[in-house]
């Protein structure tokens, strides 16, 4: 079942994912980057901090008139000065982060609701006098009081603030609350609502997914999930998820998922873990016996997808838990017909080897060891 709404990505691989610790992207890292993200047709890209420095400011003005079909969005605090760097930029759209929990006024900024809310008012005022177009990030929304986000909501969007992002920013939401809470959100204010989802307990996809089926529009992903902590509600996962589990459109070249990660993982210095969902290296090997055998008589038995949707290979591997279906087919690519009765040996054998050397066998290795095995049960038949 399809629905006819197409869900916005927000991309924020270069901002909030790039303040993951330890990683720093070079001006020409993220050029190539926000390129590859064009590609695959995300709508916006959250490039970075204006406030950064000018260096930050140069690499969003480049990146801004690089004739991109994606909206290049800057990052502020709730001041003045980030707006006016911003702007200084060349960037055309911002987005205005104020901290809205009480926690996060009181304790991080000594401040208060009041205070948030003149704060914020001032200074999307300022951006659109300016005529830049303006979203608005509720940081610590998931921690903050449910009916003041909902007045911000609305006044911020009759000031003419176009989207607002709603920040899990600790990353403390669960899928079942998070629905029944975003719903009562939507229902009580229908503005353009984007879902920031963090990972801290690996739930920022069902999170997404979740604020998603109770209404917002817009989601913020990053590529492989990098960013703060355990990271971000990864692009990858949350548009595969959305096409194949909650039957959205997605109108994203999602085959370049594995090749995007893999130049965001070289930039970031992070090597993508190998069980990473979609684009993992994993993701698409089968080694058991029992998953190869099905695998062999058709995919979906042991696939979500075919694998070529997110530019990934399907690959079987002999190790330790393979079957005779597996060792039939990977002597097969050596042109030999198996002889049945030494697939038992050969299974053996390749089951201590594996083991021995942690790792599935070299298709070479698998077949040395059919051939060692069948001269030897070819020399104890003979006799
Ligand atoms: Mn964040």
């Amino acid at each position: 079942m399809e629905h006819d709404i197409v869900i916005g990505f927000c991309d924020t691989t270069l901002r909030d994912g790039e303040q993951a610790p330890g990683v720093a992207f070079t001006a020409e890292e993220k050029l190539a980057i926000a390129s590859a993200l064009d590609q695959v047709g995300v709508q916006q890209i959250e490039a970075g901090v204006p406030a950064m420095g000018p260096s930050e400011r140069e690499v969003l003005g480049r990146m801004a008139s690089a004739g991109l079909r994606a909206e290049v969005v800057a990052w502020c605090r709730a001041v003045r000065s980030d707006v006016d760097a911003a702007a200084a930029s060349g960037i055309r759209r911002v987005h205005i982060s104020i901290p809205v929990s009480d926690l996060h006024l009181q304790y991080k900024l000594g401040r208060d609701r009041a205070w948030a809310r003149g704060q914020i008012h001032d200074c999307v005022a300022d951006a659109l006098d300016r005529g830049l177009a303006v979203g608005v990030g509720f940081e610590d929304a998931s921690r903050a009081d449910d009916g003041f986000v909902i007045e911000l909501a609305g006044e911020l969007s009759r000031a003419g603030v176009d989207r607002l992002r709603w920040a899990d920013t600790v990353g403390l939401l669960e899928p079942s609350g998070a629905y029944e809470r975003m719903s009562r959100l939507v229902a009580a204010s229908p503005a353009n609502w984007e879902i920031h989802a963090h990972d801290d307990f690996g739930l920022a996809t069902a999170n997404t997914l979740a604020a998603v089926r109770a209404g917002f529009g817009f989601v913020s992903t990053t590529v492989a999930g990098l960013g703060e902590r355990a990271g971000n509600a990864p692009l990858e996962e949350v548009a595969m998820a959305l096409r194949h589990l909650l039957g959205f459109r997605v109108d994203l070249d999602t085959t370049s998922f594995r090749a995007l990660a893999d130049l965001v993982s070289r930039a970031a210095g992070r090597p993508v873990p190998a069980g990473k969902a979609i684009v993992g290296e994993s993701a698409f090997i089968h080694e058991s016996g029992i998953h190869v055998d099905g695998v062999l008589k058709a995919p979906r038995i042991y696939e979500p997808f075919d694998p070529a949707e997110v530019g990934a290979r399907r690959r079987l591997v002999v190790g330790k838990h393979a079957g005779r279906a597996s060792l039939r087919y990977a002597l097969r690519e050596h042109g030999i017909d198996a002889d049945e009765g030494v697939l038992g040996p050969v299974l053996e054998g390749l089951r201590s080897h594996a083991s021995m050397l942690k790792r599935p066998l070299r298709s070479s290795e698998v077949r040395d060891l059919y051939e060692l095995a069948a001269a030897s049960w070819a020399a104890g038949a003979s006799t």
